[in-house]
């Protein structure tokens, strides 16, 4: 295989990148006080020039795909650009000199911020408090089923033991659910892509402790039935939750409380720009109306006249922590960032800006590619290779690869669901209408491959660094490990 060299490959003995200052501390000193066994000589570390570990490492990253770097219609995931101000803000030193076991007095600054933050979210979605806690969207949902627990448990009305969810949910919807001890029932959408209401209506009963909805959902569409399905919730006890970690078409138009939602939980880490991917960190806070407002996470922050300061008293009814300190702040400063800079006016064109490059795409695209549920979309929509794969054989997987060759991060494929090979296409507002027709007419171009070359397209990638890799045997037999002698 014809592949770049490893650092320890490139090694030259002896060569120097950086040389520690003359030790001030006698070596007898230092045997005395760390035990002979943790002392080290020989580390094995590659041995190499400044100038040539960033050429190595700069090399690398230039192999990478980034939203800085290339187009990334992530359908769901929202990999909108992050303005650079947002890292910035987050490096002030006054927040990255702060810690968490610090007194208040010292960090009132972090705490206004934090507070100011709450307010605006509540203001953008409706809610009447927010926890912040929260690390990711799953854990929003985590937290949020545990507040809807404790909540029915404090009525002491029966035991609700059932969350309804539909078929285009997102995973962690479901799992979100097994992990409190609740059962997920799965009930269909219809041919719009809405809930359907009767299967709704047989699905609700005494043990219904909730719904959990995506809206607009994973199909990119906005229920139309969304009235009629919080008041037929309410109706039957349950309570109304909104799986809002894709907001993008939301803000300035349209806000969950307001439709009936009673607990939400909302991505910073995709509506609010924050960089994401690899893992982390993000965040995902939790809103929730008056009824809920008891069983929020503590410690809460609370105003008192001027002064800002952390309660752990404010309800007996609370669930208590749910993550170490106070959440990742500084996810939580880069998306305050977004929020001020942009302002409602300017998040709400945001909003308009990500529905309309979407509607556009989607309108471009839906001749040479099947769509499943033809309206007008919100910030995404789902296309589907169903066409491709029973003429020519080619599937979503290999349109997704070969769309590597055209320049362009893959959509999201096989999610939805409920779509068979589908692409799930999120553009965002960030992309200018030059970048959004160049995927366009890659799009278009990679259909017409799959009619004259179909083979060109299933062994795609073709000018990547690796072809394409046996995905099943990347994840499960990865081996990273780099030794002198290859393994047997
Ligand atoms: C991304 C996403 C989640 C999960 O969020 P994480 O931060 O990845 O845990 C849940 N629901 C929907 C609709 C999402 O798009």
């Amino acid at each position: 295989m014809n592949r770049d060299k490893l650092i320890f490959e490139k090694s030259v003995p002896g060569a120097v990148g950086f040389s520690l200052p003359d030790l001030d501390v006698p070596p007898e000193e230092i045997e005395k006080l760390v035990p002979p066994e943790l002392i080290r000589s020989d580390l094995n570390l590659p041995e190499l020039s400044e100038l040539d570990v960033v050429r190595h490492f700069t090399r690398l990253s230039q192999k990478n795909v980034s939203v800085d770097t290339h187009f990334y219609p992530l359908g769901s995931c929202t990999m909108k650009y992050n303005p650079k101000v947002n890292e910035e803000a987050a490096n002030l030193p006054g927040f990255t000199g702060i810690h968490p076991l610090q007194d208040e007095k010292e960090i009132q600054g972090i705490l206004a911020l934090l507070y100011d933050f709450e307010r605006s979210l509540c203001s953008i979605f409706g809610y009447e408090a927010f926890t912040l806690q929260p690390a990711a969207g799953a854990h929003g949902e985590l937290t949020a089923l545990m507040m809807i627990k404790e909540y029915h448990r404090s009525r002491g009305k029966g035991a609700r033991s059932k969350v309804i969810i539909p078929d285009s949910s997102h995973g962690t919807n479901p799992a979100s659910v097994a992990i409190v001890g609740y059962e997920p029932v799965v009930i269909r959408s219809n041919g719009r892509g809405n809930i359907d209401v009767a299967a709704l209506k047989s699905a609700l009963g005494t043990d219904t402790a909730a719904l959990m909805l995506t809206n607009p959902n994973t199909l990119g569409l906005f229920d139309e039935h969304i009235l009629e399905v919080a008041e037929l919730v309410h109706k039957a006890g349950g309570l109304l939750y909104y799986d809002g970690a894709n907001a993008n078409a939301n803000l300035g138009i349209c806000r969950p409380a307001d439709l009936g939602f009673d607990v939400a939980h909302f991505n910073l880490h995709k509506t609010f720009s924050t960089p994401h991917g690899g893992g982390g960190p993000g965040a995902g806070p939790v809103g929730v109306n008056k009824k809920l407002v008891p069983f929020l996470p503590t410690p809460r922050i609370v105003k008192k006249g001027k002064k800002y300061k952390f309660s752990s008293n404010v309800s007996p009814k609370s669930i208590g922590r749910v993550h170490p300190f106070h959440g990742n702040i500084n996810v939580i400063i880069k998306a305050y960032a977004y929020i001020r800079s942009l302002g409602g006016e300017g998040l709400k064109k945001a909003s308009e800006q990500a529905v309309e490059n979407a509607n556009y795409m989607m309108n471009r695209l839906k001749e040479y590619y099947w769509l499943p549920y033809d309206r007008p979309c919100q910030h995404e929509f789902v296309l589907s290779a169903k066409w491709q794969k029973e003429k020519y054989g080619v599937k979503a997987l290999d349109i997704a690869k070969r769309l590597i060759d055209y320049g362009f991060h893959p959509p999201t494929i096989y999610f939805p669901l409920i779509v068979e090979e589908s692409l799930m296409i999120e553009p965002t507002e960030s992309e200018s209408r030059a970048t959004i027709d160049e995927f366009c007419d890659a799009m278009i171009s990679i259909a017409k491959e799959c009619e004259v070359s179909p083979e060109l397209v299933k062994n795609a990638p073709q000018t990547t660094p690796v072809k394409r890799l046996d995905e099943a045997k990347a994840a499960r037999e990865l081996n990273l490990r780099w030794l002198q002698e290859p393994l047997k």
